[in-house]
């Protein structure tokens, strides 16, 4: 009897060790299957998408940081065409604004709304500093309105439709009363010293007609941002010298 019990003690004992070797072995094997560890890479992903984007759009730390570091800048002209189906947002009428520091030469002049900001924030400076008179005599123009001008035009000077920087909404033409030649004025001068301060360049500068494929145009101002219109009339670049830099 005491045999028995011994034996019987001795198989309970290797039951209980064959037992636990079986479950351990189990656990060992889970912990290695491949589908789990892919599993859980995909739960750290998913987990937070928005984050993992952020992550990945992060720009490199030694990534040149101005005060518009995102802003891209559109250009328009012969070699670049803007699309058929083009269409400046947020237009505003000017002579909507009722408080503006500037005049009109007709009624329906539009520009995009941050150019108007700009524009006015430039003519209320000026005019605190002595310097009035500015008339707007063009902004935003359809492609339509461009065909009509190209096709009227004698002098060779107008642009093509798609060509035109008009038809972006972020530049225009100023004048004042009476001046025939807008270059002597002292309303350019100010304009030339003081536009980038606002975010705009003289679009067409002196002696850059081989570059730009326009002729002078002292009274054409492009809104680029104030970041980007420092650094292209600090350097006296036209903008295609400065988009070819950068
Ligand atoms: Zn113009």
């Amino acid at each position: 009897m005491k045999r028995f019990i011994y034996i019987a003690g001795i198989l309970l004992v290797l039951c209980m060790a064959i037992v636990s070797f079986v479950r351990y072995a189990d656990l060992e094997s889970d912990r290695n299957r491949p589908d789990d560890r892919i599993q859980s890479s995909r739960e750290l992903l998913t987990s937070n998408p928005h984050e993992s984007a952020l992550r990945m759009r992060r720009p490199p730390t030694n990534a040149p940081h101005t005060s518009e570091p995102s802003e891209d800048i559109l250009l328009v002209n012969a070699e670049n065409p803007l699309p058929k189906e083009f269409h400046p947002e947020n237009l505003v009428n000017l002579y909507d604004q009722k408080h503006r520091h500037f005049q009109l030469a007709q009624a329906d002049i539009e520009v995009c709304e941050t150019v108007f900001e700009a524009m006015d924030a430039m003519f209320a400076a000026a005019q605190k500093e002595g310097v009035k008179g500015f008339i707007i005599t063009s902004g935003y123009r359809s492609r339509e309105e461009q065909k009509e001008i190209f096709s009227t035009s004698t002098d060779g000077t107008a642009a093509r439709p798609g060509e035109s920087e008009h038809e972006t909404g972020l530049a225009f033409d100023v004048t004042t009363m009476g001046d025939e030649n807008f270059e002597l004025t002292p309303q350019f001068e100010w304009l030339s010293n003081h536009c980038a301060e606002f975010g705009f360049i003289i679009r067409y500068p002196k002696g850059m007609e081989d570059v730009t494929g326009y002729p002078y145009e002292p009274w054409h101002y492009r809104y680029v941002g104030k970041a980007h219109a420092a650094n292209i009339m600090d350097k006296e670049l036209t903008l295609e010298q400065y988009l070819e830099e950068r």
